[in-house]
C-alpha cells in the first residue's frame, strides 16, 4: 500500500511562472528583503483584496505581531482571539506580554461566535479590562460573520485584526476577506492556498500604519546616516526573491479557489448523503475559498472514530489531520480566560472531538480524489440505527 503515492493535505502548488520573476531578482540582484518584486507584490496583494495598502513580511505570525504592536498592544494588556485556530492566531499576544482571552465558535460558520463576543466584551467593561483588539480567524477559508462582529467590536470601540491566513480568495458579501478589520493577514507558508514557501503580509486602508508596520519591520531604523534606534523593532521583511514566488502565485489565485471549491463540491457530492457525515458550512452571503475541506463524523450514526479514520488513510499514504485544537485546551494558554458560546456549550470543543481535514490541494488530481473518497467509504462502519 505505502508504493502508492503520498497524497498530502495541502502542498505547495507551482505555476511555473514562478521563475521568470526570481531570474529576474537574480539578473538584477535584487536580492535582499527589499526590491522590486517586494513593492509590486504589495501592489498586487492590495489590489486583489481591496485594500489601500499592505506590507510584506516574512510570515503570518510577523504580520499579526506587527499590528499587535502598531495597535499599542502591551504587557498587562487584554487581547481576544478566536480558540478555534492555529497556535500562530494568538502567540503574538505573548511576545508582547499580553494576556490572550479566547473566544468559542458558533455552529454557522465554526467562527468566533458574535453572542459569546458580546457577553466577554460586555464583562470586560464591567471590569474597566477591555480589550486592546479583537483577532478573528477566517478558518479553513470561511469568512466569520463580519458584519456583526465588527458592530459589536465597533460599539465598543475596540480593533479587529482580521486573520485571514488561511482564507486569502474568499468572499463576505461580495468583498475579499481580510478587508473588514483594521488590519487583514495573510500567510503564504508553504502549506497555505498561494505559498511563497514561507511570507506573509499585513494589510490596511492605513498608510500611515502600514509604513510604520515596514519600520518596524526593519529593525526600527531612525532616519540617521548613522544606526540609531529609539524603538525595538523586528528583522521581519519579506526577501524579494521570495515576493517574486508570490507574484506568480497570486497570478493564479481564481484558479486556486476554483480547484479547491471543485475539490470541496466532489467530497460533498461523494460522501455528503452519509448519515452521520456535516461538511463544514458556508454562510449565505460568503464564498469560502475551502482551503481544507473539513467534516464531522456523529457518534451517534458512525461507529468509526476520527482517529480510527485517519489511521486508515495514514495507512494507505493519505494525510488528513483532525481540525485544529482549541487554543483554550492547549497547555500552552492553560488559565487563560474563555467565553464558550453558551454558558454550559462550548462548540469548538465538539468540533475538535468530531472533526477532520481531509486532502484538499489545488494540484490534486481526480484519481487521487477518487483514492481518498474510497479509502473513507472502505473504512467507515456505520451504526444500526433501531427504530
Ligand atoms: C498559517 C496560519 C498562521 C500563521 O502563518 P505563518 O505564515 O505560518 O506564520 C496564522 N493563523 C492561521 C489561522 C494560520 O492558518
Amino acid at each position: 500500500m505505502t508504493d502508492r503515492i503520498k497524497i498530502f493535505l495541502s502542498p505547495p502548488h507551482m505555476t511555473g511562472n514562478e521563475q521568470k520573476y526570481i531570474n529576474q531578482a537574480f539578473e538584477t540582484n535584487w536580492i535582499a528583503p527589499l526590491g522590486p518584486n517586494v513593492d509590486a507584490f504589495e501592489q498586487e496583494l492590495a489590489e486583489y483584496v481591496g485594500v489601500r495598502g499592505a506590507a510584506a513580511v516574512s510570515s503570518g505570525t510577523a504580520a499579526i505581531h506587527l499590528a499587535l504592536r502598531l495597535l499599542g498592544v502591551k504587557r498587562g494588556d487584554r487581547v481576544f482571539c478566536s480558540s478555534l485556530t492555529f497556535t500562530a492566531s494568538a502567540n503574538p499576544i505573548v511576545y508582547e506580554g499580553a494576556e490572550p482571552v479566547f473566544i468559542d465558535s458558533e455552529p454557522d460558520t465554526w467562527n468566533m461566535s458574535p453572542k459569546a463576543l458580546e457577553r466577554a466584551l460586555n464583562e470586560a467593561k464591567k471590569a474597566n479590562q477591555l480589550p486592546k483588539a479583537v483577532i478573528v480567524v477566517n478558518l479553513y477559508g470561511q469568512s466569520a460573520k463580519m458584519d456583526e462582529i465588527m458592530e459589536i467590536c465597533d460599539s465598543y470601540g475596540v480593533a479587529v485584526i482580521e486573520d485571514a491566513a488561511e482564507s486569502l480568495g474568499s468572499e463576505y458579501k461580495g468583498k475579499k476577506s481580510g478587508s473588514f478589520g483594521k488590519f487583514g493577514v495573510f500567510s503564504f507558508n508553504g502549506n497555505k492556498i498561494i505559498t511563497t514557501s514561507g511570507g506573509g503580509m499585513l494589510v490596511s486602508d492605513d498608510i500611515e500604519a502600514l509604513k510604520k508596520a515596514r519600520f518596524l519591520a526593519t529593525q526600527a531604523r531612525d532616519p540617521a546616516p548613522h544606526y540609531q534606534h529609539s524603538q525595538v523593532g523586528y528583522n521581519y521583511r519579506m526577501s524579494n526573491i521570495l515576493a517574486g514566488v508570490g507574484r506568480a502565485q497570486l497570478e493564479a489565485i481564481d484558479d486556486r479557489v476554483e480547484a479547491r471549491r471543485r475539490i470541496f463540491n466532489h467530497y460533498k457530492e461523494e460522501l455528503g448523503d452519509i448519515e452521520g457525515i456535516e461538511f463544514m458550512p458556508e454562510l449565505e452571503g460568503t464564498k469560502s475559498n475551502h482551503w481544507l475541506t473539513t467534516l464531522t463524523l456523529d457518534p451517534n450514526y458512525i461507529k468509526t472514530t476520527p482517529y480510527e479514520l485517519l489511521d486508515s488513510l495514514a495507512e494507505t499514504n493519505i494525510e488528513a489531520r483532525p481540525v485544529w485544537k482549541p487554543l483554550h485546551l492547549q497547555p500552552v494558554f492553560e488559565g487563560c480566560k474563555y467565553y464558550s458560546y453558551r454558558e454550559d456549550h462550548s462548540i469548538s470543543d465538539d468540533l475538535f472531538a468530531r472533526g477532520i481535514c481531509l486532502p484538499s490541494g489545488s494540484s490534486m488530481t481526480e484519481e487521487q480524489q477518487v483514492r481518498v473518497i474510497k479509502t473513507i467509504k472502505k473504512n467507515l462502519s456505520l451504526k444500526t440505527i433501531h427504530k
